[in-house]
């Protein structure tokens, strides 16, 4: 086992009388990619901001490297990326200026080509926001959200609305993100994308977890237990076909 960075225990949060998040417990370890998955209205996102000192919770304990998360928030701060999404960017800057303009807002000075190398949009360093495609920019939110250079980062839903190619490449910009020694924990509806690149995943329902183990093992519980498929699957899907007719590369850039 790897050393915890994260760790949740009893995390409880409440608005009002409706129980969001109802005692979840998980940890996150350093250099893993934690995927947190669920239905609408499981408690994901709730969950996240607990954990980004965004929201105050009811009880339980968090706790990030090393940090008490309800008592040193503003420490906490300081050591994690949150993407945020591409609408509360300022419009008038280029994605250089604005890189150089987040790192001022933690007092430090950043090398903004480097983060645009880093998720491969140096060509556009002097572009707007307004001028990317989807994928440019949620991998610009990602190089916004890195800009302390994080030990943790945290992504909410980070290839939705993306097309098969562009999710492909963000997927590998976030593998690599985390091969740099970063721990990231992200939200999902994809299951291919849980599949593809989370180490663990916690199923969350209700507020609840109710599995937490790597993709591979719980496929392969629920086989084990006698599950079936209805139908057999096929040897491709449609989104081998679209790949196949269309390629890997990317259509944006
Ligand atoms: P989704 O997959 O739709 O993003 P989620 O798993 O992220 O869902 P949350 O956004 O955490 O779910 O919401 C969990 C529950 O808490 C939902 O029932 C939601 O309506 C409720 N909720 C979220 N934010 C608030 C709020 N500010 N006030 C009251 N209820 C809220």
């Amino acid at each position: 086992m790897g050393e915890n960075v994260l760790e949740v225990e009893n995390l409880v949060k409440r608005y009002g009388p409706f129980t969001a998040v109802d005692g979840i417990s998980f940890e996150a370890q350093r250099q893993e990619i934690f995927g947190i998955l669920g239905p609408n209205g499981a408690g994901k996102t709730t969950t996240l901001e607990c954990i980004e000192t965004l929201r105050e919770f009811d009880g339980g304990s968090i706790v990030l490297n090393g940090l008490d998360v309800r008592r040193q928030p503003q420490e906490v701060k300081r050591i994690i990326g949150v993407q945020l999404q591409s609408s509360s960017f300022f419009d008038k800057l280029s994605l250089v200026e604005l890189l150089d303009l987040f790192g001022s807002l933690y007092g430090r000075r950043v090398d903004p080509l480097g983060l645009l190398e880093e998720v491969e949009l140096a060509d556009k360093a002097k572009a707007q926001v307004k001028e990317l495609s989807g994928g440019q920019k949620q991998r610009f939110s990602i190089a916004a959200a890195l800009v302390n250079d994080p030990v943790v980062l945290f992504l909410d839903e980070p290839t939705t609305g993306l097309d098969p190619q562009a999710r492909r490449h963000l997927w590998g910009v976030i593998k690599r993100i985390r091969s740099e020694g970063k721990t990231i924990v992200l939200t999902t509806h994809s299951m291919d994308e849980a599949e593809e690149l989370c180490d663990r995943v916690a199923i969350m329902d209700a507020g609840k977890i109710v599995a937490l183990a790597p993709p591979l093992a719980m496929i392969e519980k629920l086989v084990a237990g006698g599950f079936k498929k209805d139908r057999v699957e096929r040897l491709a899907s449609l989104e081998d076909v679209f790949l196949h007719l269309t390629g890997h590369a990317l259509r944006d850039e």
